[in-house]
């Protein structure tokens, strides 16, 4: 039995699906490379069938990432179409694998395939064998696994190793499993499929009763070798099993585990903060692993016990998974070299031009607030580094509110290669008149589902962070932004929204309701 685990990405599978996680190809590309730095072993690019949009990130990251380590993973169901489109969107990668996909349980045979246990055993040996033909990596995964009788799932995996299947996936997909009843599914596994030594059991576990990770774990004890998570947790409805999680429960607890992973546990923070990004998902505070509370402690009792010795409550030391607190860093006077250290220490490799536009952004924000923390920094990189080929861009605002007048906004917009446009609003107050005036300009008009501010640091002068979610035909768009002023950082928010629905580059996914 080895004692090293594949670490399955599938973030940009499972995860982009989650409501309003739709990332662009661009995006999916930075979240890979994320993958690839972090040191996963397999990453799920996506759903080619799914949309050309789809077909196009999964053959975008084969190219770019086939040959750097990670294997690049498409999924398909159990129709030639799916496997065919799997197998031309991975062409170009040297290291690939096809993930095949069915029901099992007695309630998808009766009411979603209608089809009865031969004819999914056969569904299942014949798409194994297809997919065969484009590489030899091949996984299968009987949806709904968890609520499969056991003799059937027994019966479907070992005919699916027969034909060729390598990896066999037994997904909890509507995360309904304990621990202690998924690890007797993958004993039983282990103990009654004659050929399973030729193939690696993989877990897959939704997060609906906050047990995917235990669940994962549970069946890792019981002989799984392969792991399948998503970054922050990412994933439908309640989310995956959370990959740092797993990854630090198997690092922290080696002694108990004796297993390992390939990961960088240190890029962890940044990968975490590069995905809620792009997603617009914000961390909680009190997640385990990255949250901003992961490593704070405030009991008088415990901080003076950390102060003699770390260990008497420290389980992990922060720098290890790269996190960043809310350190005091940095000030006006900091120079150019140690801001650069900074950055690097951050998790973040910036070229030349960006960080000098991070840098002059950073000496601006330094007039605004004397002491400037690790989130301040991240919030700068951040606002630099996802500056998409945006069509509109903020020039001026101004607003007027106060207690008997009407709220109004007046903003200036540039837009690509033309000239300045000018409107202004009134609102219910100032952040609704920027909006309004917003959408005047933009014509676009949306519906504002969820406006949070936060505060970044700590003090009277921290930046806010504003996140902004908005549907426009049917489509969720987010957009964040931070700054001293949360009026300027609400319309910075709001515009980076309104541009991604302009962009609209997400075609509708019809198959978005299957799932695995
Ligand atoms: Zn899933």
């Amino acid at each position: 039995m080895s004692d090293r685990v594949i670490i399955f990405d599938t973030t940009l599978r499972d995860g982009e699906q989650s409501p309003g996680c739709s990332m662009n190809t661009a995006e999916k590309l930075e979240v890979a490379l994320a993958l690839v730095e972090l040191g996963v072993d397999v990453i799920e690019a996506g759903f080619p069938i799914a949309s050309p949009g789809d077909f196009e990130a999964v053959q975008t990251i084969a190219r770019q990432f086939g040959d750097r380590g990670p294997k690049i993973c498409g999924l398909a169901r159990c129709r030639e179409e799916d496997i065919d489109r799997a197998g031309s969107a991975l062409q170009d990668a040297q290291n690939k694998r096809i993930h095949v996909f069915l029901a099992t349980s007695s309630i998808h045979r009766q009411y979603k395939l209608k089809m009865d246990k031969a004819e999914i055993v056969q569904k299942a040996v014949e798409s194994v064998a297809r997919a065969k033909a484009f590489c030899d990596d091949i996984e299968f995964s009987p949806e709904d696994a968890a609520r499969t009788e056991l003799d059937f799932l027994c019966e479907v995996v070992e005919k699916a190793i027969a034909a060729g299947a390598t990896t066999v996936n037994i997904p909890d997909t509507v995360g309904y499993a304990t621990p202690s009843q998924y690890f007797h599914v993958i004993s039983h596994l282990k103990k009654n499929v004659s050929n399973i030594a030729r193939a690696v059991i993989s877990t897959h576990c939704h997060d609906d009763l906050g047990l995917a990770v235990a669940n994962s774990l549970a069946g890792l004890e019981a002989g799984a070798r392969q792991v399948e998570c998503t970054l922050n947790g990412l994933g439908e409805r309640a989310g995956n099993a959370a990959l740092e999680e797993i990854v630090m429960a198997l690092r922290t607890r080696q002694d108990h585990y004796n297993l390992t992973t390939g990961i960088n546990t240190k890029k962890l923070c940044a990968a975490s903060r590069l995905v809620s990004t792009i997603t617009g998902m914000i961390v909680q505070r009190n997640k385990a692993i990255v949250g901003q509370n992961a490593f704070a402690h405030e009991a008088g009792i415990h901080q003076h016990g950390m102060l003699q010795e770390r260990t008497t409550y420290e389980i992990m030391r922060p720098e290890d998974v790269g996190f960043t607190g809310s350190n005091l860093v940095l000030g006006k006077h900091s120079g150019r070299h140690a801001f650069r250290d900074r950055i690097v220490q951050l998790g973040y490799q910036l070229d030349e031009r960006t960080f000098e536009k991070v840098f002059d952004d950073f000496i601006a924000l330094c007039d605004k607030k004397k002491n400037v923390y690790d989130a301040d920094i991240v919030a700068l990189v951040e606002n630099r580094s996802t500056e998409a080929p945006d069509r509109w861009k903020l020039a001026t605002l101004h607003t007027s509110a106060g207690t008997g007048s009407i709220p109004t906004a007046t903003i200036q917009l540039h837009e690509d290669g033309q000239p300045i446009v000018c409107d202004a609003a009134i609102g219910d107050g100032p952040v609704d008149a920027v909006f309004n005036a917003l959408e005047r300009i933009t014509g676009i008009s949306a519906r504002l589902q969820n406006y949070q501010v936060r505060s970044l640091s700590v003090g009277k002068e921290a930046q806010g962070e504003v996140l902004v979610e908005i549907v426009h035909n049917n489509h969720v768009f987010h957009g964040k932004a931070a700054s001293t002023d949360i009026i300027e950082a609400s319309a910075q928010a709001y515009l980076k929204a309104l541009n991604k629905a302009a962009a609209n580059r997400h075609t509708q996914k019809p198959l978005h309701a299957q799932h695995e």
